[in-house]
């Protein structure tokens, strides 16, 4: 996957919540698409889920309020796993993150999506961070920095970082 991506474009899309499960050596991972809305269903992936699981949140476009409450239900119960991980959380995620303090469940964050523009170039791109490379002692205060791609310019946090990486202190 790339560490970097474009502005979507397509965000007015909707579209039910759905998944594709992948066994590796010694894990599972789980690859959510779509909107986290009160008509998800987890009840079948629960039951399949076992040992060390990683979801991939890249794609969570939109979570609404009854599914904030579905997703709570669904991580603070999976009897079968030992061990989640939440990799390439969606803006979308890292909002509710900040939110709501059980919704990452027993999960660690490993990376997440970040927005950064360049105001001479008027770009928006949005930055996968990593948890251990970027914030290795949970330090808030400094964010990544990258180039934007000329010379004379940067892409800079286009957040305010207090509020959207509050939940890398929470342990
Ligand atoms: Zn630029």
């Amino acid at each position: 996957m790339s560490a970097t991506r474009e502005g979507t474009g397509n965000e007015s899309q909707t579209g039910a919540l759905t998944w594709r499960i992948k066994e590796r050596a010694g894990f599972t991972t789980v690859e959510f698409v779509g909107d986290i809305e009160e008509n998800a269903d987890f009840a079948e992936l629960k039951r399949r889920l076992k040992g060390s699981v990683v979801f991939n949140l890249a794609e969570v476009r939109r979570i609404n309020s009854c599914g904030v409450r579905e997703w709570v239900n669904f991580v603070r119960d999976l009897p079968g796993v030992t061990d989640l991980v939440f990799t390439n959380c969606s803006p979308a995620i890292v909002t509710q993150l900040n939110m709501i303090y059980n919704f990452r469940g027993p999960a660690k964050i490993r990376s997440f999506y970040a927005p950064y523009v360049c105001d001479v170039c008027n770009k928006e791109e949005e930055k996968l961070l990593e948890v251990q490379t970027h914030f290795p002692d949970r330090n808030i205060s400094h964010v990544p920095e990258f180039r934007c791609g000329k010379p004379d310019c940067a892409l800079e946090f286009d957040d305010i970082p207090e509020r959207y990486l509050a939940f890398l202190l929470e342990t």
